[in-house]
């Protein structure tokens, strides 16, 4: 049996809130910089010039990527054999978020949604837990924007719309959503389960490290099918033109019911924020 102590969880929640919203992954970095390489649209290749000046400028001077620093997604990995210590794991969370956008002068966008009144420290956090087997403990951090955020859906279809319904669906929703998640877009899709499991499987293929092929053959040319598809509507970085529109499509599915097709597409803008950490 692993001990481990809720302070300790507070002060790495802390780091990687300052560190998710001030460093872009290198895998992001690659995929924009071999995308400003391909990119045929001048005004395409001058935005993604400038998202990855931003990021340099983010990382050096740690300020944030963007204004929108988002709201606090955490996924935590509890292995059965961990035990912890000195209070209440959730709390331990929330009070890690709340110092980590409190000292790394990170805006606060959390509210009421009906009163609009803010939280005023960015909490709660949205928090999904996974129980593992062994002593692993692992938090990841993923500060998640809303200009993305509201371009996403979930769509429960009939068996009879077919993998074809499916894949005209996600596409759409990409040329729909037009500039407005701030291209060029990572598209994490959840395919099968109950409405609210294809929803977190769309969220959590937003995490797998860009340049990682899918490890199902068939997910894996589904996905570069879908990627195709996209980056041909010409909607192109920041809305401007271009080919440039999504960086990659992440597929994760789940067995479901007979009667169903649930279908959702989580739309990450081009600040692909998380961090992690194994304590
Ligand atoms: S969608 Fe992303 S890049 Fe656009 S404003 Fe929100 S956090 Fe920033």
């Amino acid at each position: 049996m692993k001990t481990i102590s809720v302070e300790d969880v507070t002060a790495a929640v802390r780091r990687l809130c300052m560190q998710a919203c001030t460093v872009l992954g290198d895998d992001v970095i690659q995929k924009l910089e071999q995308c400003r390489g391909t990119e045929e649209s001048a005004p395409g290749r001058e935005i993604l010039e400038r998202i990855i000046e931003n990021a340099r400028i983010a990382k050096s001077e740690m300020i944030p990527l963007c204004q929108d620093t988002g709201m606090a997604v955490v996924f935590v990995e509890i292995g059965q054999e961990v035990h912890f210590s000195g209070g209440d794991l959730l709390d331990a969370i929330h009070e890690g978020v709340r110092q980590g956008y409190r000292d790394g002068h990170l805006r606060k966008s959390v509210l009421h949604p009906i009163t609009r009144v803010n939280t005023g420290d960015n909490t709660p956090a949205v928090i999904h837990t996974e129980i593992v087997p062994g002593e692993k403990f692992k938090i990841t951090l993923a500060p998640k924007g809303f200009g993305s955020e509201n371009m996403s859906r979930v769509m429960m279809f009939p068996p009879s719309a077919g993998i074809e319904g499916v894949k005209d669906f996600i596409v759409q929703r990409v040329e729909e959503s037009g500039g407005n998640p701030c291209p060029p877009i990572v598209v994490g899709v959840g395919i099968g389960g109950t409405f609210e499991k294809a929803a977190l499987l769309a969220k959590k293929a937003l995490l797998r490290p860009l340049g990682t092929p899918n490890s199902d053959d068939a997910l894996d040319a589904l996905e570069k099918e879908l990627l195709e598809r996209i980056n041909r509507l010409g909607i192109g970085p920041m809305g401007l033109g271009g080919r440039t529109t999504a960086l990659a499509v992440h597929v994760n599915v789940y067995p479901t019911h007979i009667a169903s097709i649930p279908c959702a597409v989580n739309i990450q803008c081009h600040s692909c924020r998380h961090a992690e950490v194994e304590l």
